[in-house]
């Protein structure tokens, strides 16, 4: 049989080119390590903009004596696709690239597996928005992951991207896991996982592909169903009907793409189920990040009475008089957040699970 190898410099994620960047930075230590494996024939995988790096790959390629290999390139925008191993084959054999089923190929490598070393990795820092770079080896705890990316002091959670699609909390910290994602998400306390995981789950509808019912309803539904919850239309019901659709898809679906969605929520509520519940019980968001879940305040000893705030609130959520401490009233109000940008006092604040308190009418003002 004839032996062949793929190498997918194609990631899930655009932001995150870490199999591109690795080929342009190490294009002979590839090639070598491709050629140590002895395959029949080779094949390299490119996003379609990328023939420069086609042109290198392919003179690098001619050093190295005996090395059969073919430079693919692919339409990028399918980028979850490529991230499926039955798909690339598709790919290589001139089809359509739909993902068909849910096999791993053990011939097919992505670049780290290839480089079996120590990596540069490129971590986009969600949270605080600054990107960092950290050493990675084949499998890592999580606390030393953080460590590198010197993120300890500021942890609420981390997130694995395609194909793991895994959430990580304080009590995993040091397990170790074999990590196999483009990227990683670090979570902080201002960060609100229900609005991360809605961001995740959001980014699966482009790429299900509806070839199997379980994947692209799947997606669909788990997509309502966190948007209800942080539209503050959530029932007591949705959890466990989001984690039996999930587990219900990890049996069914036909490939890693939406099962790694569905990996994706069964994790996060595996690390943060309180935080999600809330939005559902409470009807608060703990990070105070959720516009729904945020509430507005006029602090007593800050408010001048000065009426700015009632007469830009077309809801009629404020009441008060000159010199009068004003109130707002929380059934009326929309959250448009008019109030706080008129209010040269700082009166008025959000608040998310702790509310200040405050007077329930006008009284006259201290000041
Ligand atoms: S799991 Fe999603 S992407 Fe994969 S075959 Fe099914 S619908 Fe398509
Ligand atoms: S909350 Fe601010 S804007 Fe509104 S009455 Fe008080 S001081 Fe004026
Ligand atoms: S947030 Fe908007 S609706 Fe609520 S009190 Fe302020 S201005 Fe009125």
């Amino acid at each position: 049989m004839e032996s062949y190898l793929i190498c997918n410099a194609v990631s899930p994620y655009e932001k995150a080119n870490i199999g591109t960047d690795i080929l342009k930075e190490n294009t002979s230590q590839v090639l070598e390590a491709i050629a140590s494996k002895g395959a029949i024939t080779n094949y390299i995988i490119l996003e379609n903009e990328q023939h420069e790096l086609k042109n290198k790959i392919e003179a690098e390629a001619k050093k190295l004596l005996g090395l059969n290999l073919k430079v693919i390139l692919v339409d990028g925008s399918f980028r979850f696709v490529y991230g499926n191993a039955s798909a690339l084959l598709k790919v290589i054999e001139g089809e359509k690239p739909l993902p068909s089923n849910k096999e791993i190929n053990e011939n097919i490598f992505t670049v780290e597996e290839i480089l079996n070393t120590e990596l540069k990795r490129v971590v986009f820092d969600g949270a605080i928005k600054r990107k960092s770079t950290i050493l990675l080896k084949k499998t890592i705890s999580p606390r030393e992951i953080l460590s590198k990316a010197s993120l300890i002091d500021d942890f609420k959670g981390m997130y694995f991207g395609h194909p793991m699609g895994l959430f990580v909390g304080e009590k995993d910290l040091d397990k170790e896991i074999e990590v196999k994602a483009d990227y990683i998400f670090f979570f902080n306390e201002k960060d609100c996982i229900l609005d991360r995981l809605k961001n995740i789950a959001e980014r699966y509808t482009k790429e299900s592909c509806g070839r199997c019912v379980f994947g692209f309803e799947g997606v669909t539904q788990i997509n309502m169903i966190l948007s209800d919850i942080s539209l503050k239309k959530g029932k007591s019901s949705d959890i466990s009907l989001l984690l039996d659709l999930c587990s219900e898809m990890r049996n069914q679906v036909l490939c890693e793409v939406d099962l790694s969605l569905a990996t994706s929520v069964i994790s996060a509520f595996e690390c943060f189920k309180e935080e999600i519940e809330e939005h559902i019980t409470k009807k608060s968001c703990k990070a105070g990040y959720c516009s729904k879940f945020v509430t507005y305040h006029i602090l007593a000893d800050k408010c001048i009475g000065c009426t700015e705030c009632l007469e830009v609130c077309e809801d009629d959520a404020i009441s008060g008089k000159k010199k009068f401490i004003h109130v707002i009233d929380q059934d009326e109000c929309s959250q448009c957040g008019e109030c706080i940008k008129v209010c040269e006092e700082e009166a008025i604040v959000k608040a998310g699970a702790i509310k200040p308190r405050c007077p329930s009418k006008p009284i006259p003002c201290k000041k």
